[in-house]
């Protein structure tokens, strides 16, 4: 054996002689385990190194060359490991380790990152090593083997980076966690949050926990949790899955906490129950706030109620309308019923209503939907489809626009509030029109009275006058007043007036009757045109006087009917002073005819005509289309005609043109 100095140059030999056979045999034996540890060196991958304390030379074998990435037969020291070789953060701590394997004459063992100095590599080595101490109790050499652990180590980081990730996980999760050891209950893990939810120290075992007196723990039913009931124990003793059971927990016999769990047991690949995990969750505030929550939603439910019941029984039209486009989205019965023919829900306003196109209505919507000003409206008119469509009716309202807000405050949509007020409008308006009416009938009387006297006065003025001129001439003996003519003048005169007054009279009296409801209609058969002949007779007279030629009756059909005979003699004697005393003496045609249910009778003539928008005028009382001035008159004869006709149940009606002429028309039923 070479024994060499601090340079490595062999200073001695050292050797024995012992009996050859032995030697030899001892070399066979030697050379054997040689090869069958190289084998075995080769297969594992190990590398062996000699390391001579005296020089701190390192010798290496093939394997431990190639490890490291050096060629081999390069003299190689220790230091020149340490520098160059060895990741600088480890050198220190395996020198350390081999120094103190050294001095205490133990097993050296090292973990330590090299730099591969071909491919400059980072490779893990386990380096183990044992000195060798000589005759004189010291270690001079030191020999070992090396290994590439490179990939376990890498595995061994990664898991150690894994179950740190875990870790903090675990640690970071807002709810308490831990898992138990089957079956020994031992506790493997728990995290802060576990510890802060049950106030309690990490307990070792699962039978701690089981066995805590500080706490009770009640179902949510009321039952207490017996020590099977555990949620953690089912897991770990059944294998159940437990997720989000609730229990309420009494702390020290005053603190209510609520506790909600999720645990579930972990298996091994064979199925086999390994551990049990567990999570915890304090859920009381959640509870309360949820409890809270139910609360306030029973009263909005309650409040909301009240709302409905106002909403739904209020005699106002109540509507909401929402959003940009003011749609309908609720609407109460109220609304209803006064747009009966009308759908609301999902449309807008013109939408919904159609009828009200050219109102201002939608532009008053989007006005108070943008600035929030609420609007109100009194007595509003508007014409709309009430009872039927095509049939434009009208209806006034007193209503407000209102702006509602979301929950948030933002402009939601707008609060319609509308009561009906046609009836009040349509109850003032006639007091209105009837307090007008008064005051017109109180001019028209005094009018009527005005006129009367006047009518009244020349028939009795030209009478008194000729009584006067006739007394005159009789105190004058004046023989020519006996004269048969001037007598017959005289009276066809007197009779003229006394006519005239009689009729006024007549008149006057059949108004009286008329406003006071006593005209009363006694019927009879006869033939009108029979009727119609007499009447005519009885005028002949007239109109020899006014210079007509006596009327021809065109076409007389003889219809038989029952009429109140004095009365329907009545209105052809009204119509025919009429024709005579408008119509500029041109010739008067009488017609009439039996047009089955019913007689039609007309008086044409060709005088001065009525404007058309006299012609339903002419028809009521004091009314004249010419100025009394012109013709006289009381304006009462077609009026009182009119009455006669209506309470026979028939009509009368006027075709004239101005300067042409006039027809009156009179259709009377048979009975
Ligand atoms: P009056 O006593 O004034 O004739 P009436 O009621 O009989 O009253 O007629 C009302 C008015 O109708 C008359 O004043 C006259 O202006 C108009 N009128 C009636 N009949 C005729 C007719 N045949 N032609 C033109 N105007 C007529």
């Amino acid at each position: 054996m070479a024994i060499r100095d601090s340079e490595g140059k062999v200073k001695e030999w050292f050797g024995t002689n012992t009996d050859i056979h032995d030697q030899k045999e001892a070399m066979e034996k030697m050379k054997e385990s040689e090869a069958l540890l190289k084998f075995a060196l080769h297969a594992g991958e190990m590398g062996t190194w000699t390391l001579d304390l005296n020089s701190y030379e390192v010798m290496l074998s093939e394997e431990s060359w190639n490890l490291f990435g050096l060629s081999s037969g390069e003299n190689i020291t220790i230091q020149k490991i340490d520098q160059e070789l060895m990741h600088p953060e480890d050198s220190k701590r395996a020198n350390l380790e081999l120094e103190h394997a050294i001095s205490t004459q133990s097993m050296y063992r090292s973990e330590y990152r090299i730099i591969r100095q071909n491919d400059k590599e980072q490779r893990w080595i386990l380096s183990l090593g044992q000195g060798k101490v000589n005759d004189y109790g010291n270690v001079e050499i030191f020999s070992g083997v090396i290994i590439d652990i490179t990939k376990r180590k890498n595995i061994e980081i990664q898991l150690a980076e894994k179950s740190a990730f875990l870790e903090t996980v675990l640690e970071q999760m807002p709810m308490g966690a831990f898992f138990a050891e089957v079956p020994s209950g031992k506790i493997l893990f728990t995290n802060q949050k576990f510890k802060e939810l049950w106030e309690a120290s990490v307990p070792k075992m699962i039978q701690q926990i089981e066995g805590h007196r500080h706490y009770q723990a009640f179902h949510p039913d009321g039952r207490p949790y017996e020590e099977q009931d555990w949620p953690l124990s089912r897991v770990m003793r059944k294998g159940e899955v437990i997720m989000g059971e609730e229990a309420d927990f009494v702390f020290y016999d005053s603190i209510k906490k609520t506790f909600r769990f999720t645990a579930s047991p972990i298996k091994n690949s064979q199925g086999v129950i390994i551990a049990g995990v567990i999570l915890s969750e304090d859920v009381t505030e959640s509870k309360k706030t949820a409890r809270f929550l139910s609360e306030i939603q029973k009263n909005l439910e309650k409040e909301y109620q009240k709302i409905e019941t106002v909403f739904s029984d209020s005699p106002a039209a109540m509507a909401i309308l929402y959003g940009p486009n003011l749609v309908f989205e609720k609407i109460n019965p109220m609304f209803q019923e006064i747009f009966p023919l009308h759908n609301f829900i999902g449309k807008n306003l013109i939408e919904s209503i159609p009828e009200l196109e050219n109102y201002f209505y939608e532009y008053l919507l989007r006005e108070v939907f943008t600035t929030g000003k609420t609007y109100y409206g009194k007595e509003s008119l508007i014409r709309y489809y009430r009872k039927e469509i095509g049939k434009l009716e009208d209806a006034y309202f007193d209503f407000t626009f209102s702006r509602v807000a979301d929950g948030e405050g933002n402009p939601y949509g707008i609060y319609i509030h509308a009561m009906d007020v046609t009836d009040r409008v349509v109850n003032r308006k006639r007091l209105e029109d009837l307090s007008q009416e008064l005051q017109f009938s109180l001019s028209a009387r005094d009018e009527f009275l005005s006129i009367a006297s006047h009518e009244l006065k020349t028939p009795l003025t030209s009478l008194k006058l000729q009584s006067e001129i006739f007394q005159r001439k009789m105190k004058k003996n004046d023989p020519k007043i006996y004269e048969p003519s001037v007598i017959k003048e005289m009276a066809e005169q007197t009779n003229k007036q006394v006519l005239r007054l009689t009729r006024l009279v007549d008149d006057m009296f059949d108004i009286t009757r008329i406003r006071s409801g006593k005209l009363v209609i006694e019927k009879e058969e006869f033939d009108f045109c029979e009727m119609v002949k007499e009447a005519l007779e009885r005028m002949r007279a007239n109109f020899v006087t006014s210079s007509y030629e006596f009327p021809e009756l065109s076409h007389c059909d003889t219809v038989f009917g029952k009429w109140d005979k004095m009365r329907i003699e009545q209105v052809a004697i009204n119509l025919f002073t009429n024709a005579i005393r408008y119509g500029k003496g041109n010739p008067i045609k009488i017609d009439v005819k039996d047009i089955g249910d019913s007689v039609r009778f007309s008086v044409s003539d060709q005088g001065i005509g009525i404007a058309k928008e006299n012609q339903i005028k002419i028809f009521d009382r004091f009314e004249r289309a010419v100025n009394a001035s012109e013709v006289s008159g009381l304006g009462l004869g077609l009026y009182i005609t009119k009455q006669i006709v209506l309470s026979h149940g028939g009509k009368i009606w006027v075709e004239s043109e101005i300067g042409q002429g006039t027809t009156f028309f009179v259709e009377l039923p048979k009975s």
